[in-house]
């Protein structure tokens, strides 16, 4: 008797590989390796998390209507525009599954979020990856790259691994160069680390645009990671589409609940957002002082430091582990000579710094 067979392009997925909370060895470490809130969760958060905890026995709202009036609220957005998912990791999916399959191609950038091809791949479609401009988005690239078959274009803004940024015009630019057929995601993961005046433009395409979907989440600034909270914005065609393929019961009642208290939490927000902007600043100046490392230019709360030198960044990540800091070294993503490094606290930046720093002069 022969096994299930798996369809053969799912085995064509390097499966994802998420940041290390331990070493080896299992010893707990500070994780600066998932681009999470060094300050945790905004504690009314935390408070509507632990209520909404006392009524487990039900079936959470499959419309999320609560979270949806809020997010419209908020960010000026209509309420029956909204996908949602577990993760805006789902929303990304929902895309793929929505508008691609065998035989379409869905473009992404060399050094872009992982899941993009696996979303890709899953779906039985073919990834295009475009190369980059100096680690940035090179929009011509992309859309060089764009034949009748594509079907999606997946550009995070700012960008995963690299935390580079396409500016308002350049995202215009993209969008005017693709043909209205082609879906284009433009995903926000890490969009609340911007300054305003960085604002892309990103929410008001989607708003006047047939083709655009944005993609935000709460595991960042927001301090939910673990709630797996995620939405998107797009025309009500895109939206209505993808809404008959996702799951009835995206969000848990306590995350709902947990992800409308922390919209409300804007000094939560405008500090981490501060500190952030102050750490690493501070952060890629120490690191450009490094002989042998460049720290590339970000906009989002991680850097990605790049490795020239006799420290080679595979070194550089067993000194940090063994210090206590896990970072993502990510060789599977063509960066070896790559650290990506999350903004912390003050006081492990310092350290991480000083590691670096020792590891430098002791590769001579
Ligand atoms: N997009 C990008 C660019 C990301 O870096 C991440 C998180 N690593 C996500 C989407 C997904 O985040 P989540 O599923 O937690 O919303």
């Amino acid at each position: 008797m022969t096994a299930p067979a798996p369809k053969p392009w799912i085995m064509g997925i390097a499966p994802y590989v998420p940041g290390r909370s331990t070493s080896e060895d299992g010893r707990k470490v500070v994780k600066l390796s998932s681009n999470e809130n060094p300050f945790g969760t905004p504690d009314a958060a935390r408070t509507a998390y632990c209520d909404a905890g006392q009524h487990l026995e039900r079936y959470p709202d499959a419309a999320a209507a609560d979270l949806r009036a809020a997010l419209a609220a908020h960010y000026g957005v209509e309420a029956d525009r909204l996908i949602y998912g577990t993760g805006s990791d789902e929303v990304l999916h929902l895309a793929a599954g929505t508008f691609a399959g065998a035989g379409d191609e869905i473009i992404h950038v060399r050094y872009g979020f992982a899941v993009y091809e696996i979303a890709t791949r899953r779906v039985g479609a073919t990834p295009v990856v475009v190369p980059d401009r100096d680690y940035a988005t090179d929009v011509d690239a992309i859309l060089a790259a764009v034949t009748d078959r594509t079907r999606i274009v997946f550009v995070a803004n700012p960008n995963n691994p690299t935390g580079t940024y396409s500016s308002k015009d350049e995202i215009a630019r993209l969008h005017a160069g693709l043909p209205r057929s082609v879906l284009l995601v433009l995903d926000q993961a890490y969009t609340e680390y911007l300054e305003p005046e960085d604002d892309d433009g990103a929410l008001a395409l989607a708003r006047s645009q047939p083709n655009v979907l944005v993609t935000r989440t709460f595991s960042k600034i927001f301090g939910l990671a673990s709630e797996r909270v995620g939405w998107g914005y797009a025309s009500p065609e895109i939206i209505g589409a993808m809404h008959r393929i996702r799951a009835p019961f995206a969000f848990s009642i306590g995350a709902q609940a947990a992800a409308i208290a922390a919209l409300g939490d804007a000094e939560f927000v405008a500090h981490s957002r501060r500190h952030n902007r102050e750490w690493r600043s501070w952060f890629a100046d120490r690191i450009d002082a490094l002989p042998g490392l460049r720290a590339v230019p970000s906009k989002a709360n991680f850097v990605l430091v790049l490795f020239a030198g006799t420290l080679t960044a595979e070194a550089a990540y067993t000194a940090l582990m063994a210090a206590g800091y896990a970072t993502r070294w990510l060789p599977g993503q063509g960066l070896p000579h790559g650290l990506r490094i999350t903004i912390g606290t003050e006081a492990e930046m310092r350290e991480v710094v000083d590691v670096l720093r020792a590891e430098v002069e002791r590769a001579g």
